[in-house]
């Protein structure tokens, strides 16, 4: 019954859906399924001809990217060879922050595309536009990645991530339309308690859960918890983990604990999937079809095995199209093929984003990044942010103007403040010129020194589930 229901689903039920909400979903996703084996020339052919298309298209559509080129001298028939783009400039957060309207392209209508925003990986919101067309490439992109953990559509998967509803899929619709659709076992981040880890794992057992994804620090909580509580875990097969950074070691504990193969995975809103790890663990697969991951030192690109800073183009979105973005990552780019036979590029993380869980006085932890996502990409007028928890009443919120005064986000904290973390938190503002990352290359968005840890005595806070803020793009 089990597997028949899959198939329904897999062949029927998600087509005809993905033909009605998402078009040409179904066609992306064929294309990714045999690009992905073809020679790693072939797959740079292909995507060399989509980057002298955008960068065409951008000359030509957006006046930003016409005065930025002329302003270096160049023009799109200056892009002969791979070498050649070096000489673009770079497009950085505050270029979008301050070009909205410059770098929306000209003749494409309203209707073929949608608003969309981020908390960036560093604490730094933008708010950006993506065609229709790209974000059904993009739901196709992630599902060629999720099938490497071995999950396929229809199949259940358990979530630990952020979601904008306090208990998604809580009405009798919502209930029907996941488990004819979606399948998700949800742990909301925005409200870890024990009493939802129990439920969760309860749920994930009922129905017979062998996939999971989340953020990655979610996940170590929850292996955390389950190696505190002598919970044996349910029968897994893989994790896709993604968001934040791990140590070997905290993912080590997190195999050893789940028994499963961890799938480490780098995205952002504004691209959706980067880049994945296939069965063979060797390094991160970038989705090279749709986009060009630069990694540069100065203005040279870095060596293979050289740590570089990331710099992405997206080939497909032509609402408002990305030439070198400088997203604020640090990667390194990897040389030669993967045992997998994929053409596809690879590259490796370099520490980036940590988040620390923020505990409320009723009892809730909050993942960051659930936080970043939801709350520091709403505030407006700002240009970074970080929030310290130095005692367990109480936030600092350090924020980074971006020009256009401070009354706006003080008065958006007031407002979402109490409504995200309860009335019993207080908070302060402190603004200042600069967020520097830390020595180590890490970036904290949030920092909890309240000295909770998540040992769930057994003693379950009784605060009722609190809504996220806004949807996902
Ligand atoms: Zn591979």
């Amino acid at each position: 019954m089990s597997a028949l229901a899959e198939a329904t689903i897999q062949h029927i039920i998600y087509l005809l859906w993905a033909r009605r909400d998402h078009p040409g979903l179904n066609t992306f996703f064929h294309e990714y399924q045999q690009t992905q084996f073809w020679s790693a020339d072939r797959i740079r052919d292909l995507q060399w001809q989509r980057l002298r298309r955008i960068v065409r298209f951008a000359f030509e559509r957006c006046p930003y990217y016409a005065d930025r080129f002329r302003q270096v001298g160049f023009c799109p028939d200056d892009l002969r060879e791979p070498a050649d783009f070096l000489r673009l400039p770079v497009l950085t957060k505050d270029d979008i922050r301050q070009n909205q309207n410059q770098l929306t392209a000209r003749g494409v209508p309203p209707s073929s595309y949608e608003d969309n925003f981020t908390g960036g990986s560093t604490g730094s919101p933008i708010a950006f536009k993506v065609s229709k067309l790209r974000m059904a490439s993009r739901k196709a992109m992630t599902q060629r990645h999720d099938y490497w953990s071995g999950w396929r559509v229809g199949k259940w998967a358990g979530l630990l991530w952020g979601h904008p509803e306090a208990q998604p899929y809580a009405s009798a619709w919502g209930r029907v339309r996941n488990a004819l659709l979606y399948r998700e076992v949800v742990l909301n981040t925005f409200d870890v308690r024990e009493i939802n880890f129990v439920r969760f794992l309860a749920e994930l057992r009922r129905r017979k859960v062998r996939y999971l994804q989340a953020y990655s620090r979610s996940l170590l909580m929850f292996a955390d918890y389950l190696s505190k509580q002598n919970i044996e875990p349910p029968p897994l097969e893989s994790a896709i983990t993604s968001a934040e950074c791990l140590t070997p070691e905290e993912r080590q504990l997190i195999e050893q604990t789940l028994q499963c193969r961890t799938f480490d995975r780098y995205g952002c809103r504004e691209f959706s999937v980067i880049a994945s790890e296939c069965e063979a663990h060797q390094g991160l697969h970038l989705a090279a079809e749709t986009m060009l991951v630069e990694f540069v030192v100065g203005d040279r690109p870095a060596r293979p095995g050289e740590v570089g800073e990331i710099l992405v183009t997206d080939s497909l979105n032509e609402a408002m199209p990305f030439i070198r973005y400088k997203i604020g990552d640090m990667g390194t780019p990897l040389d030669g093929l993967c045992p997998c036979g994929r053409g596809l590029p690879r590259m490796q993380m370099v520490a980036g984003r940590v988040t620390d869980f923020i505990h409320t006085p009723d009892g809730r932890w909050l993942s960051g990044v659930a936080i970043n996502t939801y709350l520091i990409s709403q505030v407006p007028g700002i240009r970074q942010a970080q929030i310290v928890q130095d005692q367990c009443n109480r936030l600092r919120f350090r924020l980074v103007e971006s020009g256009q005064g401070n009354q706006a986000a003080e008065d958006f904290l007031r407002e979402q403040v109490p409504r995200m973390f309860g009335r019993d938190m207080s908070y302060s503002t402190e603004w200042v010129a600069q967020i520097p990352p830390e020595a180590s290359g890490k970036i904290r968005v949030t920092i909890s020194r309240c000295g909770v840890t998540h040992g769930f005595s057994g003693a379950v806070a009784a605060a009722p589930a609190r809504a996220g803020v806004d949807p996902l793009g």
